[in-house]
């Protein structure tokens, strides 16, 4: 047993630990050795075209592989790496590590898009649009395939700071999403100040389709909003054929989720069109 669990390096997830401030400490240090150790990858989850089920790009996802290959969902450590400040460099390691995917993409042939997420303290980082820019020049990846996904809630709070940065980013010729659209608290009238492309439909919204009414309402007029404000919308956590046709018949045909494919590591992306086309 002793032996076992000295081989376990993660035992800030086990139950005993219930001491809330000890276990962010110990995330926080191991946090530290996976930035050491590059124990972070991205996964691709493809972004779909209902309308011919072809692929039109992907969102970049976190994960990070513990030395002894467990594979961690970024809700587990984000909210660490965003309290200590570790994000701001995990974040800019996930956006050249992007760059460089959609580099070996386009140089194959295929034309499609990333979405990255940023975090709030990178968002905040006046230096963000410079990193970014940097990248893009030492990558040559193609900003007008790039969109940064950010959320209601960072666009709160300093408005016009956000907006600046909002215009800071779009100089350099990406795109802007705001991600989880409908569970922050942004109102209609400051969406028109945003400088932004795109609105995520939350996953909350989708998944009781078509069992809620509500739910149906209301996915049918964020998608109704976007197109009469210009904006491209994107449905999140699509499951099932139902959901795939009330979103199709309400012309939002830019669709996420499981029914199509989970996020996959890069070399799994091949199988893809086999799976799609199904
Ligand atoms: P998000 O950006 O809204 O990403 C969507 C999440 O929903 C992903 O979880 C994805 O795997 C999951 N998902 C997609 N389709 C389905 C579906 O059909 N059903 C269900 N049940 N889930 C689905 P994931 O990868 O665990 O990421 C969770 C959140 O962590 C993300 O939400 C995002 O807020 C954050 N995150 C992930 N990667 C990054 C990153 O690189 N940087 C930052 N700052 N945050 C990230
Ligand atoms: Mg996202
Ligand atoms: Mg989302
Ligand atoms: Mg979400």
């Amino acid at each position: 047993e002793a032996k076992a669990r000295g081989k376990n390096t993660f035992h800030f997830f086990s139950q005993d630990l219930n001491d809330a401030a000890n276990e962010r400490l110990l995330i926080e240090n191991k946090l530290r050795e996976a930035i050491r150790e590059q124990q972070f990858l991205l996964y691709y989850q493809p972004k779909i075209d209902i309308r011919n089920n072809s692929i039109t790009g992907y969102e970049a996802l976190l994960r990070w592989l513990t030395p002894d290959n467990i594979l961690i969902p970024p809700l587990r450590f984000i909210s660490v790496a965003e309290s200590t400040g570790l994000i701001v460099q995990i974040g800019e390691w996930i956006i050249w590590e992007g760059c460089r995917f959609l580099t070996r993409q386009h140089s194959r042939g295929h034309n499609v898009t990333l979405s990255i997420n940023l975090s709030a303290r990178q968002f905040n980082d006046d230096n963000l649009p410079e990193i970014i820019e940097r990248i893009l020049i030492r990558t040559g990846a193609n900003p007008a395939s790039i969109t940064f996904e950010i959320t209601e809630s960072m666009l709160m709070g300093d408005t016009d700071a956000a907006i600046n940065q909002l215009n800071q980013l779009k100089r350099l010729g990406v795109s802007l999403s705001i991600d989880d659209f409908g569970t922050g608290y942004s109102s209609l009238s400051y969406l028109k100040r945003f400088p932004v492309d795109e609105l995520k439909i939350d996953r909350s919204f989708v998944k009781d389709i078509p069992d809620d009414r509500n739910d149906m309402n209301i996915v049918a007029a964020i998608i109704a909003m976007a197109q009469k404000m210009n904006l491209r919308v994107v449905a999140e956590g699509v499951e099932t054929a139902e959901q795939v046709e009330f979103l199709r018949r309400n012309a939002c045909y830019q669709v996420q989720g499981y029914y199509f494919s989970t996020p996959l590591a890069e070399q799994e992306l091949g199988r893809l069109n086999y799976v799609i086309n199904r």
